[in-house]
């Protein structure tokens, strides 16, 4: 694509980056027919070559974002399957995190909108908040048809909708500190406490934890983990997310001097997205550069790090049938596609693939609440295919994933680590019977 940026345009590193990516696209539109929100509402400004081009154009013409570009790039779900898609290696990820802080810094949204954004960057990022935020959510459930009639009360009625009914107590294993492996040891590695999945589901990491100590590997959770910045960033809250990525990148830094670290494991597809680029996010400061590409060249998901490993033969006999759904972020954001359902395979699991797995199931962050009606529709989408595959489990590696398909799935959805934790010998999964675990002989 040919582009028209002065030099002194070109003179801001972000600005020359996205003119970068922006000349790789050829206009192909390979990635329109992958694209979730295209496929949904069949507008070609809610494609990928349309956004692009509505970022061309705001970029080059060095204007404030306006009503048009907001509610395009809004609608995108930041999935990345475009990314997928496109045969010329078009970075969609770079150029809509730039268009996004573009758009913060240049456009007043309307009050409420600015509140909800606020709120959620206030809330969401941080365990103690957000467990709170949840407890007074129980006292307006009631009120969520209400809500839902008023339009600029819809993502107020969504969180609802979404918050669970009963919340988890906090998982001691989340407090800084060593956990051995058993055995010989086989391997040392930090884990990513995270923010919202430590307080939805607890039982994520402390099974990980649980079943990388049996497999010999020594898990660190370091003193001063922050959120992997990656809900703020999606908001296009651009210094809120460097802050966290620093705080990330110097805990992470302590720990590898204090004993070094094989791997940084992670277990939401989503937060690894965003370590992994925290090489790119922090290229600009000279402070932070190499560490910052350091620790993204250690971020692992836990099902990239449990393929590394030999692991040996699973204790149970599952058989049962289980529905893998790729999230976004594993499947187009880490390109991990292989890993996961060959671990579950190997554990004895049958894996299913549901139709149209490439696209999104509509949670994406925050998406599910300041989008909420093509959130639904996606999500209807994606359960109908999983429901179609005949499987007893849904599994899957990231907590947005796991509680938009619950939500409105009639079966159970559980992080993949808990499958394959129990095939080793861990404890049943909660909310899955021993029936759904193992099949009918
Ligand atoms: S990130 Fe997803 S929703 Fe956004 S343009 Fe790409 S495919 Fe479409
Ligand atoms: S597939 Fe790639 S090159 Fe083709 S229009 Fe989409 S982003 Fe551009």
């Amino acid at each position: 694509m040919q582009t028209n940026f002065s030099l002194a345009q070109l003179a801001d590193p972000h600005v020359a980056e996205s003119e970068k990516i922006l000349r790789k696209c050829v206009h192909c539109g390979f990635c329109t027919a992958t694209c979730p929100t295209y496929v949904t509402l069949g507008n070609e400004l809610d494609s990928p070559r349309g956004r692009i081009y509505l970022i061309k154009d705001m970029l080059e013409n060095g204007r404030p974002a306006d009503k048009e570009i907001v509610t395009h790039i809004d609608r995108c779900l930041s999935c990345l399957a475009c990314m997928t898609t496109c045969p010329s290696g078009v970075n969609y990820m770079h150029l809509v995190d730039h268009a996004r802080a573009h758009i913060e810094e240049t456009y007043k949204r309307p009050l409420l909108d600015r509140l909800t954004r606020a709120m959620l960057a206030f809330v969401l990022p941080y365990p103690a908040r957000f467990r709170a935020a949840l407890k007074l959510a129980k006292l307006g459930k009631p009120f969520i048809g209400l809500f839902e009639r008023l339009p600029a009360l819809k993502p107020l009625s969504a969180m609802l909708r979404l918050a669970p009914a009963s919340i988890p107590s906090a998982s001691p294993m989340a407090s800084p500190g060593i956990h051995a492996g058993q055995g010989t040891k086989r391997g040392r590695v930090a884990i990513l406490t995270g923010c919202a999945q430590s307080v939805l589901d607890p039982a994520i990491n402390e099974t990980t934890i649980a079943l990388l100590n049996r497999l010999g590997v020594e898990v660190v959770v370091p003193q001063g983990e922050a959120c992997c910045g990656a809900l703020v960033h999606h908001m296009g809250r651009e210094a809120a997310a460097l802050a966290s990525a620093r705080q990330n990148v110097d805990a992470w830094t302590r720990a590898i001097d204090q004993g070094g670290l094989d791997a940084i494991v992670i277990t939401a597809s989503g937060c690894g997205t965003a370590i992994k680029d925290y090489g790119f996010m922090l290229r600009l400061d000279p402070a932070y550069a190499d560490k910052a590409a350091k620790v993204s060249a250690l971020a692992k998901d836990i099902t990239e790090y449990l393929s590394g490993l030999d692991l040996p033969e699973p204790v149970r006999k599952p058989g049962t049938v289980v529905a893998y759904h790729s999230a976004c972020s594993m499947q187009h954001g880490q390109k991990i596609t292989r890993q996961p359902k060959e671990l579950l395979a190997k554990a004895g699991f049958v894996v299913r693939e549901p139709r149209e797995g490439h696209l999104c199931c509509g949670s994406a962050g925050t998406y599910n609440i300041l989008q909420p009606e093509i959130s639904a529709k996606l999500r209807d989408r994606k359960v109908k295919n999983i429901e179609a595959t005949g499987a007893e489990i849904v599994a899957t590696g990231n907590i947005g994933c796991i509680t938009q398909i619950a939500s409105a799935a009639k079966l159970p959805v559980v992080h993949t680590v808990k499958l394959l934790d129990w095939a080793y010998g861990g404890p049943r999964p909660d909310g899955v019977s021993e029936a759904e675990l193992v099949a009918a002989e």
